[in-house]
């Protein structure tokens, strides 16, 4: 099939025709130093656009815009940076279709999951402009006659955004639409193999911000890790960083912010497991792992990379899981009826390939798939078979989050071996049980239970909604972004203590009389 026609579209649809810079900072950088980057297409292999990114020169006049804009925009009050951001939620609505096209092409997610990424930046969006009325601090009583104590949250000034492929719009807008009304100015350095999509967005983004006179907060700058993602977390400039990535690139980040005291939020690799009962919903929850493990292709954080099952119903879960194996579509994400798309390029199907030679090598017998697969008509994308690996034990390979739809099954005999199989993984992101008993649903909510900053019951690792803090613990990173007080992250907290009195009376009975 030739996505040419549909390439055409989108660009001419959202006037991307004519924008090769991938460098916006009060307007779009017409010839950006850095390298030229192309935007290929998952699905077929072939070119959507060519980039040109930014270098260091580029980041110096990136920063000193953001700068500026910040000055400006701490004047505003939060409802008045609320309004910013209800405006852009309406300006997303309309471009949902289109925005959504460009997230399918340029990462090969199907058409619903592409909409559905648009879709979350608008859920953020709403989010936004009613925590835009509520940046509420504690009150304390004071222990001095006629004082007053409470605290504050104040912007911290520039933040930057690291932002990884598989959610290539919506991680920005978890951060951004937040910081913004937090009164922080944000640069983003989006994935180099999601490029196209963040100028699409910045297109759709700026054009509010110009049309209705704000400063010019949202600034982007394309370019590799290793060297503007670098400059970024070095720089004390940028007050916090947020980055969203692969473990062993987090923890890049982390050390260099930290070197410099600067904040972070770390949100890195998940390898989440669903633990699944004798007293489960049994077609609740082979649909629930379907879409765990598949969905995405497998490229989700949050996705179910393994199942721990009751050697009760082992046999029977096994058995119909590779039949659901055996049905699912694999092809091009955008026609209808396909779950399962292509994975984001020819690395990703080599990692996919040599994991399962490993875990072969461990022990592992492959149930479902296995091989990379080829999809008529489209022979240049990347796409593999989702693949099911019965696993004897807890082995190196199955400690590794393979970014890819691999899921290891594991048996278990009682519910403590299956929470130590769950949490003996050094990842901490997402977690689910499925079960009908009452006793097991709440051991595996216990201190005992699972580890993971989420933990799902009778539902998939997957598939988080934007109103609950969204973060892992262990080498996730602990960080937490979108919704509850993940927004407290962006500011910078200050104590505040009044006298109001005539006297100055000292905490802890303290006198010194002059
Ligand atoms: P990646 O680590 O390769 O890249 C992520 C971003 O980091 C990119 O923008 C990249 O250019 C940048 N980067 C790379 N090295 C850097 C460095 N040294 N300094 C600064 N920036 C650097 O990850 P990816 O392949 O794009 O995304 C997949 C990974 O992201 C998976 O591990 C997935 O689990 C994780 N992820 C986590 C979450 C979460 O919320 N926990 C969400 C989405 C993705």
């Amino acid at each position: 099939m030739d996505l040419s026609n549909l390439r055409g579209e989108i660009l001419k649809e959202l006037n991307l025709s004519s924008i090769n810079s991938g460098i916006y900072a009060s307007g779009w950088v017409k010839k950006p130093s850095g390298k030229i980057v192309q935007s290929i297409s998952p699905i077929d292999g072939k070119k959507i656009a060519t980039i040109l990114t930014g270098s260091k020169k580029d980041y110096e006049l990136v920063i000193q815009k953001s700068e500026k804009a910040f000055q400006q925009w701490v004047t505003f009050t939060p409802p008045q940076r609320g309004e910013l951001i209800r405006l852009i939620g309406n300006e997303l609505r309309d471009h949902k279709k289109n925005l959504g096209k460009i997230v399918s092409l340029e990462t090969g997610k199907t058409t619903v999951e592409g909409e559905g990424e648009i879709q979350e930046m608008i859920d953020i969006a709403d989010f936004a402009v009613g925590l835009s009325r509520q940046l509420h601090g504690l009150q304390m009583a004071s222990e001095r006659f006629e004082h007053r104590m409470y605290e504050q949250y104040l912007p911290l000034g520039v933040i930057g955004v690291i932002s990884s492929f598989n959610f290539p719009s919506s991680v920005w807008s978890w951060n951004s639409f937040i910081a913004a009304v937090v009164g922080d100015a944000v640069i983003w350095k989006p994935s180099s193999k999601a490029t196209l999509t963040a100028i699409a967005v910045m297109k759709i983004i700026t054009k509010v911000v110009k049309e209705n006179n704000y400063p010019e907060i949202f600034t982007l700058l394309t370019g590799s890790g290793s060297e503007i993602g670098n400059l970024m977390s070095a720089d004390p400039r940028v007050k916090l960083v947020s980055f969203t990535g692969s473990v062993k690139s987090g923890r890049v980040v982390s050390e260099t912010v930290a070197r410099r005291f600067g904040k972070t939020i770390l949100e890195l690799g998940g390898n989440n497991g669903s633990i699944v009962s004798s007293k489960a919903n049994l077609s609740l929850s082979l649909k629930g792992v379907a879409f765990g493990a598949m969905a995405t292709a497998g490229q989700r954080c949050t996705t179910t990379r393994r199942i721990i099952v009751d050697e009760k119903i082992y046999k029977e879960f096994v058995t119909k899981l590779k039949d659901i194996y055996s049905k699912v579509k694999v092809g091009n994400p955008r026609e209808n009826g396909v779950l399962v798309g292509p994975l984001i390029d020819g690395e990703a199907v080599k990692n996919f390939t040599s994991s399962i030679q490993k875990a072969k090598r461990e022990g592992g017998k492959v149930l479902a798939g296995g091989k990379p697969a080829s999809v008529k008509g489209l022979e240049g994308g990347f796409y593999v078979q989702p693949t099911v690996i019965e696993m004897p034990r807890v082995t190196p390979i199955t400690c590794e989050e393979t970014f890819a739809p691999i899921l290891y099954v594991f048996k278990y005999k009682t519910l403590d071996e299956a929470i130590r199989i769950h949490n003996s993984v050094p990842q901490g992101l997402s977690s689910s049980i499925y079960t009908t008993d009452l006793t097991e649903e709440e051991k595996f909510l216990s201190a005992l239970g699972s580890d993971c900053g989420l933990a799902n019951v009778n539902t998939a690792t997957a598939g988080a909604e934007i109103g609950g803090a969204f973060g892992g613990e262990k080498d996730t990173g602990g960080g937490r972004e979108s919704g509850s007080d993940a927004w407290k992250s962006y500011a910078r907290r200050q104590t505040v203590t009044i006298n109001w009195g005539k006297d100055i009376p000292l905490a802890q009975g303290v006198k010194f009389d002059v």
